[in-house]
């Protein structure tokens, strides 16, 4: 137990709920750094999220309409990137589960051993302070597609990701669409994550599991639903990496004192606690921290054994640092 993260918690001290070591597993590199950071950059403000957005539709009606004209170019994409690593030092998080969608790819005319390279150097860049672990993004709907299909599998092969995403709207694929795709990463040794169950369906949680055979589920809240679901996640120790703000405001649960996380918890189900989209939900981690406390979800105690356990399960279940020691 560490006594100053929950003081820090209890005060209300967010410099020393910061300085606590983290980890954030759930966080898309193009979406990572704070609003204000860009806007800095820019020179010029941007538009604010509503607080509460109409699900994934009108989170990317919001990307489209306000971020993608100013952001959506190679510069923009890398000056995020880095960008968001230094927000999640200034948090404290010390592990750093960052996708990279596969459609950046369209920035790199050398491809994926030019995007590569970059990734790298940010790896090597911060490693001082930050163990970046790159993470392959893939969006449902290029499932449909065979050109991204392929850079998927390319990018596999690339040996700089070591874990993959599936994200975006779910009626895009079914995760059968992708089995193959997971099976390939799993042979290189990469950790199998998907987003599932951000808006319902215990049921699908379980399916998408087992057809991909997930390590970890991209918030998968929904799960709290069936008892049964749970109680085999738990068993299966299936670790599901919760955003709670972003499920506030694209309208997966009402409020924050209502999270299911809590649910999830007292059932056994290990959860992380983690960002998403910084730029758009605008919470670090310690933040949601802070905020589960506040909002009466969890006790400072509680909140410490989750931070703690995360970084016990992320350290050493995927203890691969890609970089092969000089
Ligand atoms: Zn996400």
């Amino acid at each position: 137990m560490s006594i100053d993260f929950i003081e820090a918690l209890s005060t209300d001290n967010l410099t020393a709920i910061s300085a606590a070591p983290k980890t954030d597993v759930h966080c898309h590199s193009f979406l990572s750094t704070r609003r204000e950071k860009a806007e800095n950059w820019l020179g010029y403000p941007l538009i604010k999220p509503p607080f509460k957005m109409k699900g994934l539709e009108g989170m990317h009606a919001y990307i489209g309409e306000v971020l993608a004209p100013h952001l959506d170019h190679r510069e923009g994409f890398e000056f995020i990137a880095a960008s968001a690593i230094n927000d999640a030092i200034q948090d404290g998080v010390v592990i750093l589960e960052m996708s990279f969608d596969i459609r950046l790819l369209k920035f790199y005319l050398g491809g994926g051993t030019e995007l590569r390279s970059f990734i790298e150097a940010l790896v090597e860049q911060y490693r001082e302070k930050i163990d970046l672990r790159p993470e392959l993004g893939f969006a449902r709907e290029c499932a449909n597609d065979p050109k991204w299909m392929k850079s998927a599998y390319e990018a596999i092969e690339l040996d700089i990701f070591q874990s993959i995403d599936l994200y975006s709207h779910q009626e895009a694929c079914a995760p059968e669409a992708v089995q193959s795709l997971y099976t390939n990463a799993r042979a290189v040794g990469m950790k199998l994550k998907a987003h599932v169950g951000e808006f319902g369906g215990a049921e699908e949680v379980r399916q998408t599991v087992e057809i991909l055979d997930l390590d970890e589920v991209q918030h998968g809240i929904a799960a709290a639903e069936s008892v049964e679901i749970m109680q085999w996640l738990s068993e299966n120790q299936i670790q599901l990496n919760v955003c709670p703000t972003s499920n506030v405001m694209l309208g997966g649960i009402p409020d924050l004192a209502s999270h299911p996380i809590r649910i999830l918890f007292d059932h056994g189900v290990p959860v992380t606690i983690n960002t998403d989209d910084l730029m758009i939900f605008g919470q670090s981690v310690s933040e949601e921290y802070r905020n589960l406390y506040q909002a009466g979800v969890f006790s400072a105690d509680e909140l410490d054994n989750i931070r703690l356990a995360s970084l016990a399960t992320v350290g050493a279940r995927f203890p691969r640092p890609y970089i092969k020691e000089k």
